[in-house]
């Protein structure tokens, strides 16, 4: 079977409407990479100021490459998924020592590079080189799945591959990195979740749309629900200074700064039973001080429930694992989001 897409109705329709975003305008291998990771997962709004921050922090490879770990993580506070950044960062060092800090403009260079797959390697051959390549995310494999009617479920990887010859076979010559572009705009802005096939460009030779099935497709298997955590947070105060501790390496805090915690079940933990574990667990006698609201965040696969409480400590008593710090150091540090709201708010008080 041969596929063919209306690509010139596409490229027409995207460069008119083609949105302003800071990593297109002269867009630079560095750039792409960068937006291109901040990307996965995370809405173009919120990357924006990301971005702009992150490149005058580091406008190149070889100033990341020479940041400190803790600068890196601090500039991606609040992303999520914070392997992405440590990837990075350990991209960055790698080009700097074997390639002199240039990104390099074949495939088989770019897979050395720690966190890059096959979409990003697309995308920063496509958009910063120009190549003639495709780079299909889950926007094109939407898009494509519905334009040809394929009704094999886009959760396999069979499907993902299969797919992914569909967009080689129609890039076409002139400027792909344009239908590329166009392609991943398409799914972004009108053929998401729930189409909008009245406003679609390519409406007249799509097969979903001619036969009425837009709604239907693309086939999904049921991905794993999320799974519910319950967590009674113990914000420990001593004068000017709160207890934190910092998350191991291999966890998925790692490097980022939490306030002790405890698991618990859906009912949570009383205050008295909190004192008492802290006695127990750290040597610490703690009094009540007040509560904070309830704090609902998700991360990876899990949807936790931080439920925090304020306690006075009368000594700084050093806890193997734990840093008593002041307001202002913990400023300077980058905590996962449930426990960066939890510290907003201590703040506020
Ligand atoms: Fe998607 Fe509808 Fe356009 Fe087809 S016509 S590509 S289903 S938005």
């Amino acid at each position: 079977m041969s596929y063919s897409f209306d690509d010139k109705r596409l490229v027409d329709w995207f460069s008119k409407i083609r949105r302003k975003l800071p990593w297109r305008d002269n867009p630079t291998p560095y750039g792409v990479w960068i937006s291109e990771v901040m990307l996965q997962q995370t809405q173009v709004s919120v990357v924006i100021p990301y971005f702009e921050r992150w490149m005058q922090r580091f406008p190149t490879v070889k100033d990341l490459a020479l940041a400190s770990h803790e600068d890196v993580i601090k500039q991606w506070e609040g992303l999520g998924y914070y392997s992405r950044a440590r990837n990075l960062h350990k991209g960055a060092q790698y080009l700097l020592e074997t390639h002199n800090g240039n990104i390099p403009d074949n495939p088989t260079e770019l897979k050395k590079i720690r966190g890059l797959g096959p979409y990003t390697i697309g995308a920063i051959l496509s958009f910063a080189f120009h190549k003639k390549t495709v780079a299909v995310d889950g926007n094109v494999l939407r898009v494509l799945a519905r334009y040809f009617m394929i009704k094999d479920d886009i959760y396999r990887q069979k499907t993902v591959g299969d797919i992914r010859n569909i967009a080689k076979e129609i890039l076409p010559d002139e400027s792909p990195w344009l239908f590329n572009e166009g392609l991943i705009e398409l799914g972004a802005t009108i053929c998401r979740r729930t189409p909008d096939c009245g406003k679609c460009p390519v409406k007249r030779s799509c097969r979903s749309f001619i036969n009425g099935a837009a709604n239907l497709l693309p086939i999904k298997s049921k991905k794993n629900l999320s799974i519910p955590i319950y967590r009674t947070v113990a914000v420990i105060r001593c004068g000017e200074y709160v207890l934190v501790q910092r998350g191991k390496k291999g966890k998925v805090m790692q490097d980022l700064h939490e306030f002790p915690y405890f698991e618990t079940d859906e009912e949570g933990m009383q205050p008295e039973l909190l004192i008492r574990k802290i006695s127990d667990d750290f040597g610490l006698g703690v009094t009540p001080l007040g509560t904070l609201p309830i704090v609902n965040h998700t991360f990876t696969k899990f949807r936790a429930r931080l439920t925090p409480y304020l306690l006075k400590s009368s000594e700084r008593q050093s806890l193997s694992g734990f840093f008593w710090l002041t307001l202002q150091e913990l400023d300077r540090l980058a905590f996962s989001s449930g426990h960066k709201k939890i510290y907003l708010m201590l703040k506020e008080r």
